[in-house]
């Protein structure tokens, strides 16, 4: 983590005002167009760009492995599962190759937070500013 972004970071999570300011603007893009659930450890760009907490077992490794040859969910049959979807956006976007990182399970504690600042800080686990850290087993 670069000690730059870490401290404007800092200096965010010191201002309440500013911090708020820059979680509601960061929920006002992700939510309506990522529905995202607000983990606060973003792992969209591994994603094709799709949340992959809209699993209903908020697997961060799907699919699960009861998803139905139709691609869809097994808790939600009317419902396409995310890691197909994941899958198949992968595909069309030629990033296949991010879909083999392995993420750490989702950290509760940062439910809520703003995940662009918890990236700058260095919060979010195997991951570093401009550097994927597990990029190496890939
Ligand atoms: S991975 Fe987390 S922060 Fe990113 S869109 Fe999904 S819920 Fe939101
Ligand atoms: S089928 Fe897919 S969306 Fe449904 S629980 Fe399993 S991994 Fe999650």
């Amino acid at each position: 983590m670069s000690k730059l972004t870490e401290k404007v970071a800092a200096f965010c999570e010191n201002h309440p005002t500013l911090y708020k300011t820059i979680l509601l603007v960061e929920n006002m893009i992700k939510k309506p167009v990522f529905s995202c659930k607000s983990c606060g450890q973003c792992v969209m760009s591994y994603n094709a760009f799709t949340c992959c907490m809209r699993c209903p077992k908020q697997l961060r490794n799907g699919p699960c492995g009861g998803t139905r040859d139709n691609g869809h969910c097994e808790v939600y049959p009317d419902r396409r599962c995310i890691w197909w979807l994941i899958n198949e956006r992968s595909k069309k976007l030629g990033r296949q190759g991010k879909l083999k990182k392995y993420h750490v399970p989702v950290d509760r504690r940062l439910e809520g937070t703003s995940a662009w600042i918890n990236m700058m800080a260095g919060k979010i686990e195997g991951w570093s500013w401009g550097k994927d850290l597990n990029e190496k087993s890939e």
